[in-house]
């Protein structure tokens, strides 16, 4: 069987008595370009197919890993879980750490 331990405690989960809570985090660059927004409004589309074309041009390993992309998976107890709920961008996170530690 396979045993779990928490990401933040470091305390191993029983999985049998214990709930696993799994928090999935993931980072993408987002370009918020106003012209995206709304799709019906009058748009010059022979413009936009010639930069269509142009980026193209650009790149075209389009396949390629973005670098800023990340994805990244906790395990967490209930412990822990609470206290993540909390503190989700993890400001304190350290102090959390430390005192779950001691
Ligand atoms: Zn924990």
């Amino acid at each position: 069987m396979i045993h779990y331990t928490c990401d933040l405690c470091h305390r191993q989960l029983d999985g049998e008595d214990e709930l696993r809570y799994v928090v999935k985090i993931e980072v993408y660059p987002v370009a918020d370009r106003p012209e995206a927004a709304d799709p019906d409004e009058d748009r010059d589309h022979l413009l936009e197919l010639h930069d269509a074309l142009e980026a193209l041009d650009d790149d075209g390993g389009d396949d390629e890993v973005d670098p800023t992309y990340q994805t990244m998976q906790f395990d967490l107890c209930s412990e822990c879980r609470r206290k993540f709920a909390h503190q989700p961008l993890g400001r304190d996170l350290t102090k959390l750490l430390d005192v779950s530690t001691n």
